[in-house]
């Protein structure tokens, strides 16, 4: 079984580099502003082209057009001037470790109590064979996240990251949502940031952004009620990003939000990246409400997805990157917005517990290859680019893989089991 050399720890340290965190300036000759046909739009292209900072005003003014196209190509503007034509993607394996979950959101079809129909909790060894299955395959992610189950110890998330850890050093690990970390946080009477330390020691790589949902104490109290609330969920971020690991961010829109409350949320994040810089990216959710307590809603439409991904873009002016993740934007639609300001569609998953858009537990199966993902990426207009975790180019050759362009990792060498 390998070990972990020194040369293969993640690194840690510095987060995000000013260049990361300020949007480049934008190209204003490919952005004209006789193109932008609703004039409610044009004093916010300007400030985008100047590189001032969007109000929560400019954010409705964006929600409220019916000049998408011009929203598109201000969205595009200032993801062109951050990463060109690329278009990331990566090789990952979601493993949702158990459905049983002490809370009840009503959004959320996916939790079950534990003997009721449906319920399921994964053991360690039939993790490490997900976690071999995805070696296998060239996974350079484990993308790990549950319910929050009422009996498993604090103990058991840490032997299954060291473990896991041992088992493929060259993996990293993106797990546990800031909701999972406060749950470590009272079942094993520590403090978030010793959870935290405990974890990465582990060999916690990186925090996926779930649980936000939206940041707003009516909707709170509404809809998923005795979940912790969005201070604590900043908290638990902030104080991330202070020890060095990487998150990401989520809103899950679509459900019981108004259009402003998504606002004041999108500024909420940015205000915390001002303050203490380590998210990656937005990964806006568009509600599925199949199977959910929330079954009446209609759920968004195409229009109100792409809208969304494109304002995210434009308000988030210090988040490097905008992911649709297909599982819950579609697969068509994350690829037209690729032109709308998103730059990263997410990665193979394979498996996913949570969503089910074609309904039903049998559909747990939800998997894209990479011939597919770079053909839509190609066809997009766009070029695709295999990322690591951290967004680093990722080389392949026959057996193995390697990151590009990182002092801490140049020249490493990651085998696979072929
Ligand atoms: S959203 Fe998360 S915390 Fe809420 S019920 Fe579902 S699994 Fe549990």
């Amino acid at each position: 079984m390998p070990t972990i050399s020194d040369a293969q720890r993640l690194p840690t340290g510095p987060l995000l580099s000013a260049g990361e965190l300020q949007t480049p300036p934008i190209d204003a000759a490919a952005l004209s502003m006789a193109d932008i046909r609703d004039p409610a739009l044009r004093p916010i292209a300007e400030k985008i082209c100047t590189r001032r900072r969007l109000s929560a005003e400019d954010g409705m003014a964006l929600f409220e057009t019916r000049d998408i196209h011009s929203l598109g190509a201000l969205a595009n503007s200032v993801r062109t001037a951050r990463h060109g034509r690329k278009a990331f993607y990566n090789i990952n394996r979601h493993i949702n470790y158990s459905n049983i979950c002490a809370l009840s959101c009503k959004f959320c079809e996916f939790h079950r109590k534990r003997g009721e129909s449906g319920a399921y909790e994964y053991s360690a060894e039939t993790i490490f064979e997900f976690a071999d299955q995805a070696a296998v395959a060239g996974a350079t992610e484990l993308h790990i996240v549950g319910g929050l189950h009422p009996w498993l110890p604090f103990d058991w998330y840490t032997g299954l990251l060291s473990h896991l850890r041992r088992r493929h050093p060259q993996m990293h690990l993106k797990c546990f949502t800031a909701i999972e970390i406060d749950h470590f946080s009272r079942i094993a009477r520590l403090s978030v940031r010793e959870v935290l330390m405990a974890l990465k020691e582990a060999g916690l790589g990186s925090m996926p952004g779930g649980g936000a949902e939206v940041f707003d104490d009516r909707v709170h109290d509404e809809v998923f009620k005795g979940k912790l609330r969005s201070d604590g969920w900043l908290d638990i971020h902030r104080t991330a990003h202070e020890m060095g690991i990487r998150t990401n961010a989520t809103i899950l829109y679509g459900h019981i939000e108004t259009r402003r409350e998504r606002i004041d949320h999108l500024i909420k994040l940015r205000e915390l990246q001002d303050a203490a810089p380590g998210f990656q990216c937005i990964i806006p959710l568009s509600f599925v409400p199949d199977g959910s307590e929330l079954g009446h809603l209609p759920g968004p439409t195409g229009l109100e997805d792409i809208k969304m991904l494109a304002l995210s873009r434009l308000m988030l002016d210090n988040f490097p990157h905008v992911k649709a993740f297909w599982i819950m934007q579609t697969m068509k639609l994350s690829q037209v917005s690729l032109n709308f300001g998103v730059d990263d569609i997410d990665g193979t998953v394979v498996w996913y517990d949570i969503t089910k858009r074609e309904g039903g537990l049998g559909n747990r199966h939800q998997e894209q290859t990479v011939a597919d993902m770079r053909r839509l990426i190609a066809e997009a207009g766009c070029i695709p680019v295999e990322r690591d975790t951290l967004y680093r180019p990722v080389e392949r050759y026959p057996g193995g893989w390697r990151v590009l362009e990182s002092a801490a990792q140049k020249g490493q060498v990651h085998g696979f089991q072929t």
